[in-house]
């Protein structure tokens, strides 16, 4: 029956809208043609009765060109997986193999145990992403098409805000809490953008997830991406010391004081986790490639070493001449401006050799080294006019800004002109054009964070405020690191002033205490030695242990109350005889000494003893008599 229904042609077939996610438009298309019956609607698209949609990696999708025939939007699977689900993301940090074995389940397969195989339930980042959106693309859409949907990169792990607005995405519906996860949600426009600032950092990280996406990267071998790695961190002087080994407490430090702890990012928790020193994922990515980690960690680290997934795919290019022959394609200063006229593909026009850069800069309203930087990144091959800067020097110079290196340095030791330096800078790097603007902001705002928890807890100097700001520190040792300087100064100049302790006074305290506190340990019914450690502790311990020196009157008096151990076992006698007069029985030594309850008898305590039955007081007296003893 599902290959019938529904039983006629669809009257609405929606078109696939730039950057959409596959489950979008089939929800768009579901509800466009009001196809009610969901049950039969989910087995005539998946060929399966219990499927259920898949936000990011739709599967099934031979069956889905089967059906929909000429009316899908995207002729091929391939085609779907490529512009319509998150695996082109996935792909470069997937070997060969996993490669065929994901693209196989998601033709044929409903998809089960994908996200175990690709490393998205890997570090237990959450597998199923929650439906979110971004309230000024949502306006852009609804200005423009009349409806919105759900984007390819507002779904992005670990990705909270809009790489294009820079705001933080609007959470609509979490699919695993929803009670029918058939149903296929559609996004609410003119939400209210969120309230919350977005920092530099979840900016930056959310363009380079982007670039992941949109670079289109081919599977890569794990010891051929270990191999860029290690590179990279030789590069930055990192697998110098013990013997070429790498230093991972070093190195995990480093990352964490370049990502300000991952203040910026819900996943912090999962990320600092693994022993004392070392966060976990970083040693199982450097020393275990074969074993899956999520994107996210691979991310992270390709932000640090390379910062651009441009100059990360050029490292890895580096390492194997195979990897050069497939399709690789960078991202480009400003992808948008690329789009024009060349549908969802962006970098359709880019790769075209058949056109030349000067008619493509008239196409797209750009001077023509603006598309020549653009080709250059994404490698495709130019007629060099000038034969000295070779692919070789362009390495080389890509390697040394790698490196961490200054533009004039670098010019000087390749001997190119610092703009040849920052061209490549510009071109490998994608650094955006509003990032110093950005980075200015930013630093207004951290400089008066700053500045705020310096008036309230310059008291406690530096180190106080440090603990309160501790990312706003990092951030402006980091980028401001004069400024930062300058105001520590200030603060370590406030002088420390500690209150001088009246010992005289404290010892006058603690001495009436004392009393107080020996008279308790006396009186008490069954009572132990009275010892100098226990009468310190009734007076605050270590506090007063250690400054004893400073209260001499209090050093005697305790030595005076503290209790020997023979006075201890003269008094369990005495109150042995007490105990057995009191009860009436006879006093015998036998019964005295089974009473006091001391192991061992010497001559002395027997004799002792003998004395106290044979001269024993009314019990009163003794009472006195043995309380004076201690005074
Ligand atoms: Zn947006």
């Amino acid at each position: 029956m599902a290959d019938q229904w529904p039983n006629r042609r669809l009257p609405t077939i929606p078109d696939l809208l730039p950057d959409e996610l596959l489950y979008s438009w089939i929800g768009r298309l579901v509800t466009a043609n009001a196809l009610h019956a969901r049950k039969d609607t989910i087995e005539w698209l998946f060929g399966d009765r219990y499927a259920i949609p898949c936000i990011d990696l739709q599967g099934h999708l031979t069956h889905l060109c089967q059906v929909l025939g000429t009316d899908a939007p995207l002729r091929s699977p391939n085609a779907f997986i490529e512009t319509s689900t998150l695996y082109p993301y996935h792909r470069p940090f997937l070997s060969p193999s996993r490669d065929e074995a994901v693209v196989r389940i998601l033709k044929e397969g409903g998809a089960k145990g994908l996200k175990t195989i690709m490393g998205r339930v890997a570090n237990r980042f959450g597998a199923t992403p929650p439906l979110q959106i971004c309230a000024r693309c949502a306006v852009e859409d609804m200005a423009s098409l009349g409806e919105t949907y759900w984007r390819r990169t507002h779904h992005l792990p670990g990705v909270s805000c809009c790489a294009k607005h820079g705001i933080a995405l609007t959470i609509q519906a979490r699919q695993a809490l929803v009670t029918d996860r058939q149903k296929f949600i559609l996004p609410v426009g003119g939400v209210a953008p969120v309230q919350r600032d977005v920092g530099q950092l979840e900016r930056r990280f959310a363009r380079l997830a982007n670039e992941v996406l949109l670079a289109k990267l081919p599977p890569v071998d794990p010891w051929q991406r270990r191999s860029a790695y290690f590179h990279a961190l030789e590069a930055r002087g990192w697998c110098r010391a013990r013997g070429g080994r790498i230093d991972f407490p070093a190195l995990s430090r480093e990352l964490k004081q370049h990502y300000e702890d991952f203040q910026w990012t819900v996943h912090r928790e999962r990320l600092l986790a693994g022993d004392s020193s070392t966060m976990a994922w970083l040693r199982t990515l450097l020393s275990r490639p074969r074993v899956s980690v999520h994107p996210i960690c691979h991310l992270l680290l390709i932000g640090y070493l390379f910062n651009s997934i441009a100059a990360f795919a050029l490292a890895i290019r580096d390492d194997s001449d195979e990897f050069s022959d497939r399709s690789v394609v960078a991202i480009y200063p400003n992808a948008d401006d690329a789009k024009k006229g060349f549908g969802s593909d962006p970098g359709l026009a880019i790769r075209d050799v058949s056109l030349s850069c000067r008619a493509l800069a008239t196409m797209l309203h750009r001077s023509v080294t603006t598309i020549v930087t653009w080709r250059r990144a994404a490698g495709v091959p130019i007629a060099e006019r000038r034969k000295w800067l070779t692919p070789e020097k362009v390495r080389a110079v890509v390697r040394a800004l790698v490196a961490g290196k200054r533009h004039k340095s670098i010019a000087q030791s390749h001997h190119v002109s610092i703009s040849t330096v920052s061209r490549i800078h510009k071109a490998y790097f994608n650094q955006a054009k509003h990032e110093p603007m950005l980075l200015e902001k930013e630093r207004v705002r951290r400089r008066r964070h700053w500045m705020n928890v310096t008036s309230r807890m310059s008291k406690g100097g530096v180190n106080a405020v440090r603990n309160r700001a501790g990312a706003t520190y990092a951030w402006l040792y980091r980028h401001d690191r004069e400024w930062l300087r300058s105001q520590t100064q200030v603060l370590r100049c406030v002088p420390k002033r500690r209150p001088r302790v009246d010992w005289a006074t404290r010892e006058a305290g603690l001495l009436v205490r004392l009393e107080i506190e020996f008279k308790h340990l006396a009186t008490a019914s069954s009572r132990r030695r009275i010892t100098t450690t226990r009468l310190v502790a009734g007076l605050g311990g270590d506090n007063v242990r250690v400054h004893l020196r400073q209260m001499p009157r209090l050093k005697a008096r305790l030595a005076e109350m503290s209790e020997s151990v023979e006075a201890f076992q003269q008094y369990r006698i005495d109150n042995a005889v007490d105990r057995l007069t009191y009860q009436g029985k006879s006093c015998d030594l036998w019964r005295v000494q089974r009473a006091a309850g001391i192991k061992v008898w010497t001559a002395m305590l027997r004799r002792y003893a003998q004395e106290v039955i044979e001269h024993r007081p009314p019990s009163q007296a003794r009472m006195n008599h043995r309380r004076c003893r201690y005074h």
